[in-house]
């Protein structure tokens, strides 16, 4: 088991990097701590897989370094690094009996074969796969396959680390559901550091302590679900964790006031300071649809705005609103009044996140 630490990583698939854009995985530092379950969560194409390959020594990082438990690996082949890898598709040996492919990584490392029979028959037992142990795996279903994949995964307890590429791809939700609970039961069983990658930010809360999002080849946050819904430290997180994701309008001060479109916003002293002294011109004021006050009536410091329909999704109401031009999308609770043709808004400071350049900011509340 260990920790492993990226320094200065990057990687690009070109001979000829000329720009940013040119790399899958963007200069970065980071650090997996021994025993926790973590989550790398990202759009398709954003490094997610490359970041894994060079964990596991699949792919030759461009430069940077890979580091188990403070030792450099980056030389070192895969087999050497003792990492589990579980692929999107499983990777099985369709000729050998089920188990027989679960026994494969142990016999490899010339466990003694009772302890063999130990694990493979604890395996078996914890993904449900003990009735399949004598069939021969080309004659399974996708589903059972895949399983047998992950169980090839996890039958050894002394590696450093398992890593799962969106292992539960094709497996059908009822069962992704039930999986996904029995590798956090397997995690906290035995301690095992285990990144799960995946494009799905229900996936990766209900999987994992702390997630890393990833975007254009970086990591641009890594925290627990809660702090990338209350304090996103980029927009695209944002955008990317919640549903719906965050709102963001455009703002500038203009007369000492601050407007987003053509519209006033009621906001505190504060948050007024630190749009009047940003530097940049790409400055958003980002709040969560669940952190909107929506009154039917007029209210002091109420932002008027225009109500264009509400979703009814039974416990809760998204209405769908413009405010200065602005869409918004606001969170009611069911007890509460849906408005009609008109609406006023309020922002509580405290929800309120200033990003500049796509970046959060500090705000002083006072
Ligand atoms: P993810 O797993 O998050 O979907 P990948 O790591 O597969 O992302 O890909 C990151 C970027 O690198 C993408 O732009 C992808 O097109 C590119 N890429 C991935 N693999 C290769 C490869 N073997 N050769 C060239 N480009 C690649
Ligand atoms: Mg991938």
């Amino acid at each position: 088991m260990a920790e492993i630490t990226l320094k200065s990583l990057a990687h690009t698939y070109l001979s000829d990097p000329r720009s940013p854009e040119d790399y899958a995985i963007r200069e970065m530092d980071h650090v997996w701590h021994q025993g926790g379950a973590y989550a790398l969560l990202g759009p398709s194409g954003c490094g997610k897989s490359t970041l894994l390959n060079i964990i596991s020594g699949l792919l030759e990082p461009s430069s940077g370094e890979v580091l188990f438990d403070g030792e450099v690996v980056n030389a070192l082949p895969p087999e050497a690094r003792n990492i589990a890898q579980v692929f999107q598709f499983p990777v099985i040996y369709d000729t050998m009996t089920v188990y027989d492919n679960l026994a494969f990584p142990l016999r490899n490392v010339k466990t003694p074969e009772a302890r063999v029979h130990e694990r493979v028959m604890e395996v078996a037992e914890v993904l449900e796969l003990t009735a399949q142990l004598k069939r021969k795996a080309k004659n399974l279903t996708a589903d059972e396959k895949q399983k047998v994949s992950m169980g090839r995964g996890l039958v050894r307890e002394d590696v450093s680390a398992i890593l799962f590429d969106e292992p539960l791809t094709v497996i059908d939700p009822q069962l992704k559901w039930k999986l996904r609970r029995k590798l956090k039961e397997i995690h906290q069983r035995f301690e095992i550091t285990m990144v799960y990658v995946t494009h799905d930010q229900l996936e990766a809360s209900t999987f994992a302590d702390k997630i890393a999002v990833m975007y254009e080849g970086q990591v641009v946050q890594f925290g627990t679900p809660r702090e990338l819904f209350e304090r996103p430290n980029h927009t695209f997180v944002g955008y990317f964790i919640g549903s719906p994701g965050m709102n963001f309008l455009e703002v500038v001060t203009q007369d000492g006031r601050v407007m987003a479109g053509d519209t006033e916003l009621a906001v505190g002293q504060g948050v007024h300071d630190a749009v009047a002294q940003a530097r940049s011109t790409n400055v958003k004021l980002g709040i969560r649809p669940e952190f909107i006050e929506v009154h039917a009536e007029a209210v002091e410091d109420g932002m008027q705005a225009h109500v264009d329909h509400a979703q009814d999704l039974g416990t809760y109401s998204i209405v769908y609103l413009t405010l200065g031009g602005i869409p918004l999308k606001a969170r009611i609770e069911e007890d509460q009044p849906t408005p009609t043709g008109k609406a006023w808004l309020r922002f509580p400071d405290e929800r309120i996140g200033l990003y500049i350049d796509e970046f959060r900011v500090e705000i002083d509340h006072e």
